[in-house]
């Protein structure tokens, strides 16, 4: 007879049987059964945030894509009618500035002469190339996605719903052509915003020049004021020193004006508050060069200058400067920009010329030496943000930067991200701090391949804003034959028609921020305000061909908006989940998610970043076929997200030797099934095994079961997965350490009860699991309930388990039994004794739920008798716990040290003790136990156990009756026999006094003769 169920290999390969899984999946159409099944259910709306387009799957993406994964394989189970909609993000200096590496180009001219229209294809290329390879590694982790109807940010749809908000921005008179400083990459040529700055890595230690120069005072001969700088690049820009008003300056005896609370050793010859120096006149550094010849350069006030660093004197450049900027508008200082788009100096200023910011410093600190306004060079090492694209240090420049007003949204951001509800929830208190603090929203780059940003600025004064490819085309006088699709430069070829004069008009050359592409998706995908349902609909421009996705229609965007559950990495704060949050409550005036799952960052095992060159980076592939998706995605579930996850082949190993526990558990469910005929019945998983037929320990495994059931549900329905794998853990544990090890001979023979209870645990536990490790646990599900003609064919497909409501007695009950288990090993080592040796007495205090397992605790133990009472025979002595009593008690702890010293002490109930008039609970005490002679000792949480320790010579014998069966037992292993295989056993003559128990020996090791030779020996009969 062909065995019932299919046997195990003795470890699981998980590359190899997640591949045949994924194979199955795919051609059994499992998702889409899953999503058929699940059709016209309860909505739960997730919407993703997009995915850079631009490289191959990297590990770190695992534990956000493992996140959604879990969470929506969960609702799926639960019945929910789901959308999976991936998103690519396939625009901006994302993918330009990789394009331009895989080019060979390092400018905006390189960019420019090797054409506007060809690099545009190959950003697009690269697109298609990398959301191929992502989708691949995507499927390869276990992700169920709609793959092929993806959304592409680069969409002629998406920028459609783009230009419809910046018009309606404009419209509401928030949308501005600001005219100031920004941090600015050189070799990007662009202007970087605010958010861009929040990302990881911006800020890194750099090593800067540190100046201190001297400026002299026009009508004060021989005095002179010193500022000190890290940017020698922005002296050429000078035009104003700021001091601090009620500040005290102080005149050294050689003339140096600076701030006496900098310098307060120093001797003055003249001490004036810093008011006193305002509106006085010096020479700037540069004035020979020729903007600054015109320039009068004078002292200040500001109220922010610091006396925490530098001189007390601040050195104002509006050209080159923030802060400076803002206090040039106050002022009215003139406006000096030095350096050009790439950062280099203009033709104007002489000798500078043509040089970049760093190669300027050199010649710039040279000529200062010279003409002696130098009085110290050196270098300074401090945080400096570097451009998040392409890593070049960023420098200060005024530019024309459009912008999107947020005062008056602000209030209503707040009141919108009052309404979600964030895990972990200081990421919401981050948001919160956010909204209050940000700036207006910089949303233009100079760039090339992005959202066109749809302004057409007319002579007249009037801006002209498109809202839609239809408006367009309405007002356009010419260019629209050759528009390809809404990107440059096709764009740009498109003349209008001013709507104020009629003049002819041509879009401003500058694209959007990226966060704009990403912000509108929850409206763009779900087709908002949008009348019919268009079919292939959000395939447009460049994404046709590409996407097979359609764009809804309103009534869709009614019922998915706004999403239930959006999950991303913390510094999406200020990114994807602020620009989503901004753009829908400037639409219609509500937050666009009502629950967030934030999670930090990814590093090595070590607590570094991962980096291609420091040799630490995983490769996804690499990670599939040495670990496989099941064993990172536990590791991703396993972390809580409020800390970084430390990801490598250590941990994973670890993980496998767990997974190796419910591999080996089925197993042998299994084996012991395929000898014992026994076959499983699909309807015990409904109602469980008959409960009135089973043993109390099988009682026990099922009320075990239904509480993993239950206590995975409440941590999955909070978004806890650190939970479901440490409920999981502990099940597995106890199934095998526990339920098996005391159930083995049951198995043995043939106990249908037995079977049907570990069957039950298992196809549950798997079922539980499934979300988070779905591969193994599908192969488990799918080997054993293969017997069940009616059973689903896939763990997903078989629905949520209901489970009744656990036994919490019993189960409280074996937890202390347990406890007992534990406390008489502990006892067992402390005497020295092994496990296999039998005693005679174990007397246990303060455990009476454990009292009805006498039989238990004597074969767990191996001990003759178990008492339960008082143990007396034992020696008590209690210190305090310095670390919590001593701030507690102050002065007192001597008194009660003492009375614990002296043995006057009462011990309480609850495993506390009574001194001195003081209760002190048991984790203010270290308790030593100490046995009477012959007696071992332990105890803890108010349980005592001692064990008699005291051995006779009937004892001695048995203790070796066990070794021998032990050894007996694995020589059978190693021989290869077969768990039914019987033998003829042959004892050393030095074991002949062991014959007295041959009964016990041959039923133990299935000999069917036991005699005496001159070594151990078995023969297979
Ligand atoms: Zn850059
Ligand atoms: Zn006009």
């Amino acid at each position: 007879m062909a065995p019932i169920f299919s046997s195990f290999p003795d470890k699981p390969d998980h590359n190899l049987l997640e591949i045949e899984i994924l194979d199955l999946w795919e051609r059994e159409r499992t998702f889409e059964k899953l999503r058929e099944l699940n059709r016209g259910g309860p909505r739960f709306s997730f919407v993703d945030g997009p995915v850079t387009a631009n490289k191959t799957l990297a590990v770190h993406t695992a534990w956000g894509r493992t996140l959604k994964d879990v969470f929506q394989r969960y609702k799926a189970l639960r019945g929910f009618d789901q959308r999976y909609q991936n998103g690519f993000d396939c625009q901006g200096l994302w993918i330009e500035v990789g394009v331009e590496r895989d080019l060979g180009l390092n400018s905006k001219q390189d960019i420019e002469a090797y054409g506007l229209a060809e690099f545009a294809r190959k950003c697009r290329e690269k697109v298609v190339w990398s959301a191929g390879e992502l989708t691949r590694g995507c499927i390869r982790l276990g992700q169920w996605m709609d793959w092929g109807n993806d959304y592409y940010t680069f969409s002629d749809t998406n920028i459609e719903y783009i230009w419809r908000f910046l018009k309606l921005m404009h419209e509401r008179e928030l949308l501005y052509l600001g005219h100031r400083s920004t941090e600015w990459c050189p070799r990007c040529g662009t202007s970087i915003s605010q958010h861009e700055l929040s990302q990881g890595g911006v800020y890194q230690d750099k090593l800067d020049p540190s100046l201190f120069v001297r400026l002299p005072l026009r009508d004060r001969a021989g005095e002179s004021l010193v500022v000190w700088t890290t940017t020698p690049w922005t002296l050429p820009a000078n035009v104003a020193a700021a001091v601090k008003p009620d500040a005290e300056y102080g005149l050294r005896e050689n003339g140096e004006w600076v701030a006496v609370a900098r310098y307060p050793n120093d001797r003055f010859a003249q001490r004036v508050p810093g008011a006193d120096l305002v509106g006085l006149g010096y020479r700037g550094p540069f004035d020979d060069l020729a903007p600054a010849a015109d320039v009068e350069h004078r002292v200040i006030p500001w109220d922010e200058v610091s006396l925490e660093e530098g001189t007390g004197i601040v050195h104002i450049a509006p050209g080159a400067g923030q802060e400076d900027f803002e206090l040039g508008r106050v002022y009215g200082l003139p406006v000096l920009v030095p350096v050009d788009e790439s950062g280099r100096f203009y033709d104007s200023y002489g000798w500078l010329h043509g040089l970049s910011t760093t190669e300027a410093a050199d010649q710039i600190v040279g000529r200062l030496a010279e003409t002696g306004f130098l009085l110290e060079a050196g270098v300074y090492s401090h945080r400096y943000p570097h451009c998040w694209r392409c890593d070049t240090p960023l420098i200060w420049r005024v530019t024309d930067d459009w912008l999107i007003a947020v005062d008056e949204l602000r209030p209503k951001l707040l009141e919108a991200n009052e309404t979600v509800e964030w895990t972990p929830a200081y990421m919401g208190k981050r948001m919160d701090d956010w909204l209050r603090n940000m700036g207006d929203w910089n949303i233009s780059r100079r760039r090339y391949f992005g959202l066109p940003l749809p302004f057409y600025p007319c002579e007249c004064g009037r801006l002209n804003v498109i809202g839609s490819k239809r408006e367009l085309t309405e007002r356009a006088v010419s260019g629209l034959e050759q528009l390809e699709e809404l990107h440059r430069p096709w764009i740009d070829e498109v003349v209008i028609t001013c709507e104020a004069c009629e003049s002819d008009v041509r879009r401003i050359p500058d694209v959007g921020d990226v966060w704009l592409d990403a912000g509108i998706v929850p409206f763009s995908t779900l087709g908002w305000e949008n009348p019919t349902w268009v079919e292939n609909g959000y395939a447009t421009g460049a994404s046709k061909e590409i996407s097979g996705a359609d764009l809804p229609d309103h009534a869709y965007w009614e019922q998915w908006f706004p999403a239930d559950w959006v999950s991303e990495m913390r510094e999406q704060i200020r990114l994807w989940f602020y620009s989503q949050l901004f753009m829908s409550v400037a639409l219609v005036g509500r937050a666009p998610f009502q629950k967030v799952l934030g999670y930090e960052k990814m590093l090595d095992e070590q607590g570094r970043e991962m980096h291609g060159s420091w040799g630490n980076m995983i490769e996804a592939e690499d990670a599939f076929t040495r670990m496989g998706a099941d064993v990172i995605r536990w590791q991703c579930a396993a972390q809580p997200s409020n800390q970084s996850l430390l990801f490598g082949f250590g941990p994973a190993h670890e993980i496998k030797r767990r997974l190796l526990t419910l591999w080996n558990s089925a197993r042998f469910l299994v084996d012991y099934a395929n000898i014992g005929g026994w076959k499983p019945d699909l309807d015990d998983l409904a109602t469980g095994p008959p409960a009135s037929e089973l043993e109390p320990l099988d009682r026990w495994l099922v009320a075990r079961t239904d509480a993993l059931a239950q206590e995975a549900t409440a941590a999955y329905e909070s978004w806890r997965s650190p939970d479901v794998v440490r409920a999981f853990d502990a099940f597995v544990e106890d199934l095998s350490n526990w339920y098996i090890r005391r159930s083995r001979r049951r198995f043995w023979d043939g106990d249908e009860l037995a079977f049907r209870t570990l069957w039950y645990a298992l196809v549950q536990g798997v079922r539980v699991v499934s979300p988070v490790m779905p591969f193994l646990s599908d192969h488990l599900w799918r080997s054993l309930t293969a017997p069940c003609e009616a059973a689903p064919e896939s763990v997903f497909l078989a629905g949520w388990p209901e489970v009744p409501e656990p036994n919490a007695a019993l189960l409280a009950e074996v937890a202390e039994l347990r406890r007992v288990v534990e406390l008489g090993r502990q006892a067992r080592s402390g005497a020295g004794i092994g496990l296999r040796q039998p005693l005679r007495v174990l007397v246990v205090e303060g455990a009476r739920l454990a009292e009805s397992h006498a039989g238990e605790l004597r074969e767990e133990l191996r001990v003759k008798e178990v008492v339960f009472g008082a143990v007396e025979a034992s020696e008590l002595r209690v210190k305090p716990n310095l670390r919590l009593l001593g701030p507690k008690l102050g002065a007192e702890l001597v008194t009660v040290r003492t009375a614990l010293e002296a043995g006057d002490f009462v011990e309480l109930a609850d495993g506390g003790f009574q001194a001195a008039g003081h209760d002190l609970s048991a984790d203010e005490v270290l308790v030593e136990r100490r046995g009477m002679e012959g007696w071992s000792v332990a105890a803890s949480d108010g349980v005592t156990v001692a064990l008699d320790s005291r051995l006779d010579e009937e004892l001695v014998r048995e203790g070796r009756v066990y070794d021998l069966i032990h050894r007996i037992n694995s020589m059978r292993k190693e021989a290869g026999l077969e768990l039914t295989d019987r033998i003829e056993l042959t004892l050393p003559e030095s074991g002949r006094d062991l014959l007295e128990h041959q009964d016990w020996i041959a039923r133990e090791t299935l000999a069917v003769s036991v005699g005496c030779g001159p070594e151990l020996a078995i023969a297979k009969t």
